[in-house]
């Protein structure tokens, strides 16, 4: 059940929209909140009132045609599976402008009246302000009947206005400026307001539509012919226009969708006043409103607490959230965040769900724990996270071995046979894993010998891997697959990366300082470790042994034409060796610059080879060509952005 306070907090926010033009919250926590009821109460009145009730300035007038909201899909997927209902079907897209919308009716070619949505089936009546708007047609020769628009203000606009107004009666955003000014009894600012014209009440398919009232002189919420397409086209320019609305005039907060042919959505049919065959594509990840209930910590194998939001279950995306991540101490004092508070929690990007915002605070703060759960010790706190200091906490050991398990695939070894061997103190770190027999696991309750004869059997397996794979597997903050594959591209295997500075790896791309600082730092504290887990390997790194490099070391130095990874990818990728100082064993050092370098020096002392970058892409002859020619620009149909203003 929901409570009532919620339904009170839908209709306070409605009449803050659109009757204030100052809303008391945002766009998202209102559609959270709308999204909570129809989990719940999906037959609720308050979900077949859309828009608002309107106040009491306008005269009230009703639609020659009831003027519905669409219904919203927020992913890739939700709208794939509208779209599949109508298979073979052109689609148009069109902006799903950020304004207020507005129906124009025309009597024998004159515009006679301009109404508001309001609640869809009655609205304001604000003729005269529309008559002040620009790109109004006043008159269509022979025409009688209705036009759906939206009445929007641009960034450029809202800017202005915004800037000559006290800040206390400055405007949020550019929807909540066009509603407000749109409705001023002295009709001040109406000529800022742009109408922008995106149906036609009528039996034409909706291309034709777009056409006609071009003709008319209207700006359209589509311009070019090239919006319309199959579902592919239409996925790859929501996405396009995704990605560049910011740079829009106006505001969208999603695109419309709509079948092209008339008949089919016809055939289609209505519900609620909303036709079928069109949808609203939004931008904004799908969320809920939901309650926090409580919090715990969970200790990570890099030693961070995380908090943990329990929240009353949701429905998001199809799958059902329980937990959401609270990621630190910041982010709860961000959020201001409490127990008991109404929150939006939405699914960003597939990962793991998050709280957005609190719709309402309870005044109950959340415990922060000034003491490890697992080990007792005092936490570190340094406002933006909370740590264990402790090196032997349970259970970020317990977590590391756990981690090396699931990253090295070890098939069977599950949580709970760990902990077994954990309690028993067989298996503390992870080359303990190694040393284990078959009866270590046999003799335990549960397990037969076939079995554990399987388990070692897999865990012997895990080893013939690359060393790439064990350093991600290590668990060395900040060392993902990506970077662990880097690190041994460039600087050749786990022993030579011991020996790399700061620097070098903070001059790799896509690492920074302090990301470096903690490579470091891992490799400093893990090192002995990982050198013995890479001695028990069976399969040393792929490089390859028939490579024209191979036998061969090189160290680079200098200003060259690419980042230095680049060279050094060249090197192993064939077969060769890179080291990151002059020392003795070096074979090359490759060097554009006069002899002058601390490097070169040294080099020229031991009589190490110095060759420049063009000798040394001419000792991988061709392979380099194929390399460093840049591929051809994709060809394909292009899917061209219209302009609003044409
Ligand atoms: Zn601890």
């Amino acid at each position: 059940m929901i409570e009532s306070s919620i339904f009170k907090m839908i209709i306070d926010a409605r009449e803050a929209y659109y009757n204030s033009g100052h809303p008391i919250m945002s766009d998202q926590e209102y559609d959270s909140l709308i999204e909570m009821v129809k989990a719940s109460e999906p037959d609720h009145p308050i979900l077949s009132k859309i828009g608002h009730t309107p106040s009491s300035m306008w005269k009230k007038a009703s639609h020659n045609m009831p003027m519905g909201s669409l219904e919203k899909v927020n992913t890739e997927e939700e709208f794939r599976k509208w779209a599949s209902k109508y298979p073979s079907q052109r689609f148009i897209l069109e902006y799903k402008l950020d304004g207020l919308s507005v129906s124009l009716d025309y009597k024998d070619g004159q515009l006679v009246r301009g109404v508001t949505r309001g609640d869809g089936l009655e609205g304001e009546d604000i003729t005269p302000n529309v008559l002040r708007m620009r790109d109004v047609v006043k008159t269509i020769s022979g025409f009688s009947g209705s036009i759906r628009a939206e009445i929007v203000l641009s960034k450029h606009e809202f800017n202005r206005i915004n800037m000559s107004l006290p800040e206390k009666d400055r405007y949020s955003n550019t929807r909540n400026a066009a509603a407000g000014i749109c409705r001023r009894l002295d009709g001040l600012y109406c000529d800022y307001l742009y109408v922008i014209a995106h149906d036609l009440m009528g039996p034409h398919d909706e291309d034709r539509k777009i056409v006609i009232l071009r003709d008319w002189g209207f700006m359209t919420a589509c311009s070019k012919e090239s919006w319309v397409g199959d579902i592919e086209t239409i996925i790859k320019g929501y996405n396009e226009t995704k990605a560049i609305r910011k740079s829009l005039p106006m505001d969208i907060d999603g695109m419309v969708v709509k079948v092209v042919s008339r008949d089919v959505q016809e055939k289609a049919g209505f519900t609620a006043k909303k036709p079928k065959a069109q949808t609203a594509w939004k931008f904004d990840a799908p969320s809920c409103a939901s309650t926090l209930q409580k919090t715990t910590w969970e200790l990570g194998r890099t030693g961070v607490l995380t908090p943990v939001g329990h929240i009353d279950p949701v429905t998001i995306d199809g799958s059902v959230i329980r937990k959401v991540t609270l990621h630190n101490i910041a982010e709860i004092k961000r959020l201001g965040i409490g127990i008991g508070d109404l929150v939006v929690v939405a699914k960003m990007n597939d990962v793991i769900p998050k709280i957005l915002s609190v719709i309402e605070h309870r005044n109950n703060p959340i415990d922060i724990p000034t003491l490890c759960p697992i080990c007792s010790t005092e936490l570190i706190n340094d406002d933006i996270r909370l740590m264990c200091p402790n090196d032997f906490c349970v259970a970020k050991e317990y977590n590391r071995i756990l981690h090396w398990i699931k990253s090295m695939v070890i098939d069977q070894f599950g949580e709970a046979l760990l902990d077994v061997l954990y309690e028993s103190g067989k298996v503390r770190h992870i080359k303990d894993l190694y040393a284990l027999k078959d009866l270590d696991i046999s003799s335990l309750e549960g397990w037969g010998e076939q079995s554990a004869g399987t388990i070692i059997g897999n865990i012997q397996k895990s080893l013939e891997t690359t060393e790439t794979r064990v350093l991600a597997a290590l668990g060395i903050p900040t060392i993902s697959d990506r970077t662990a594959e880097e690190l041994i591209k460039v600087f050749g295997s786990i022993k030579d990366l011991m020996g790399v500075s700061r620097d070098q790896i903070a001059s790799l791309k896509g690492f920074s300082d302090i990301s470096a600082d903690k490579i470091i730092l891992g490799l400093t504290k893990y090192g002995p470790e990982l050198i013995e887990l890479v001695q028990l390997i069976k399969k040393p790194l792929q490089q390859s042994s028939n490579g024209i490099l191979f036998g061969k070391s090189f160290c680079f130095t200098g200003a060259m034409e690419h980042p230095r990874p680049y060279y050094q990818g060249l090197v192993t990728e064939n077969g060769g060796k890179n080291l990151s100082s002059v020392t003795k064993d070096l074979n090359y050092l490759v060097c554009n610059e006069d002899k002058g370098s601390t490097k070169s020096q040294k080099a020229a002392k031991y009589g190490i080879k110095i060759i420049n970058e063009k000798e040394f892409l001419g000792m991988i002859g061709s392979m380099v060509q194929e390399l460093i020619v840049a591929p051809e620009p994709e060809k394909g149909p292009q899917f061209e952005l219209p302009s609003l203003f044409q």
